[in-house]
């Protein structure tokens, strides 16, 4: 029997991977006019996408100059569309002990410079503002930054999408990019096609290593291709012919019956033990990111164990109030870990020939990727249409500082 020939499909620009960032990047290029602009993800749906499963905090409060610019440009936008995207301006309040005291005022200086406004509060002040902290004799103060805040990742990321519809980009979903090749017309993507309806088990087949069977192929020919594909990355890239220096990490976060005390009218609290919580519904949040937690598509929840392992008795340790938490339920998803947690975004390195100009990349976010989603987007869709970076000069996250040691290390990652 004669084989059937793929479906070809000619794009200008090609999006592998639509969560957040992909969302984002195919958004602005389709406003600033680019035509053919095409969104592929596995899962639109996003079941095992890191958009899906974070914690919505949006903050500026970095140490890295870029980040700072990449997060002050987001939550700005996010200001405009606030009602859309569940932002609200609730703040990031930062518990320091007399040693990490001096190096969150070292980064105030910066925060404040760039026109983030970050307040300073010693114990008493604490204490007055937030009454249920009372366990404070290990602090030196706390710094607050009102308009950092939380947003609704899942409305965010279909805001995205709409605003990139609107401007003619187009999404497809249930394609799983298998290979790709480089010729003189552009570069051949070629994808697995699934029927409508795909399982949670195919799902997590395909997104942690496994087989998830073959589907019709679809076959892209775009003039450039964007490599947004979040802890897959790494994979993406060795399809498209280059090297990712990042990796998947496990991160969980748990939902508690708070019980005693009213998280409502606070935003996100970071301990100095490294758990954050803030309130989620009537419940409370709660994440904490564990170093030693070895790299790989482990999407496994831990339960009641990591909560009264790791969460419960740092609350606790913190607040009397909080002796009769109770665990809910709670996740795991994935951080795209690049070597100095700081984001990968630019042209993709080591391209030669024919292929540069053609790949070109947004991820390894390293756990704020939410945060900094909307200015991600439109400082490469500015790279990609003007040449250069108009709106935040974004060169220090070019994946070449790994090999040319200008390493980015943010001092404040949770
Ligand atoms: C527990 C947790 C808490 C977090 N908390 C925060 C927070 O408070 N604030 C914040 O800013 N960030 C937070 N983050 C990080 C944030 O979620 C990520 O940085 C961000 O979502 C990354 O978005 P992305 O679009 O790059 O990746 P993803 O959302 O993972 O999207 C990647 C997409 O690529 C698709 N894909 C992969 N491989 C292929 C392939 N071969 N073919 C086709 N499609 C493919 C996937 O299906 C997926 O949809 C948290 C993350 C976790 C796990």
């Amino acid at each position: 029997m004669p084989q059937s020939q793929p479906d070809i499909q000619r794009v200008d620009t090609l999006v592998i991977g639509a969560g957040l960032i992909g969302s984002s990047v195919a958004m602005h290029l389709a406003r600033m006019g680019v035509e053919g602009v095409r969104a592929i993800d596995f899962d639109l749906e996003g079941t095992l996408s890191s958009s899906e499963l974070n914690a919505g905090g949006v903050r500026a409060t970095f140490t890295q100059p870029v980040n700072i610019a990449m997060s002050k440009v987001s939550i700005e936008y996010f200001a405009q569309v606030a009602e859309e995207v569940g932002y609200r301006p609730c703040g990031y309040l930062w518990l320091h002990t007399p040693e990490s005291l001096d190096r969150g005022l070292r980064a105030r200086e910066r925060q404040q410079a760039m026109g983030w406004q970050v307040d300073a509060w010693d114990v008493a002040e604490l204490r007055r503002r937030v009454e249920f902290i009372d366990k404070v004799d290990d602090l030196a103060g706390a710094l607050f930054a009102p308009r950092d805040g939380l947003v609704n990742p899942n409305t965010l990321k279909q805001h995205f999408r709409a605003e990139a519809r609107k401007s003619g980009a187009q999404f497809d979903d249930r394609r799983l990019v298998r290979s790709a090749q480089s010729g003189p017309e552009g570069i051949r993507v070629v994808c697995d096609s699934f029927a409508p309806g795909v399982d949670e088990e195919t799902k997590r087949a395909a997104l942690t290593g496994g087989s998830a069977g073959a589907g019709a192929q679809v076959v892209y020919l775009a003039r450039r291709v964007v490599n947004c594909a979040g802890p897959w990355a790494p994979e993406v890239a060795r399809i498209l012919g280059y090297r990712c220096p990042s990796q998947p990490v496990r991160r969980q976060v748990s939902i508690f019956d708070c019980r005693d005390v009213d998280l409502s009218p606070y935003g996100m609290i970071i301990d100095t033990s490294g758990v954050y919580f803030h309130p989620e519904a009537t419940n409370g949040l709660s994440g904490f990111a564990n170093r030693d937690e070895p790299p790989g598509f482990n999407f496994t929840y831990d339960g009641e164990a990591f909560f009264q392992e790791r969460i419960w008795p740092a609350l606790y340790e913190r607040s009397s109030r909080f002796e009769r938490l109770r665990h809910l339920t709670g996740w795991a998803g994935l951080y795209e870990v690049s070597p100095d947690e700081s984001a990968i975004l630019g042209e993709a390195p080591g391209l030669s020939g024919q292929d540069q100009g053609r790949i070109f990349e947004a991820h390894s976010f390293s756990g704020h990727g939410a945060m900094h989603s909307y200015a991600a987007g439109l400082a490469l869709a500015e790279k990609m249409v003007s040449g250069r970076y108009l709106t935040i000069d974004a060169r220090p996250l070019d994946c070449t500082r790994f090999d040319g040691g200008q390493l980015l290390h943010e001092g404040l990652v949770i």
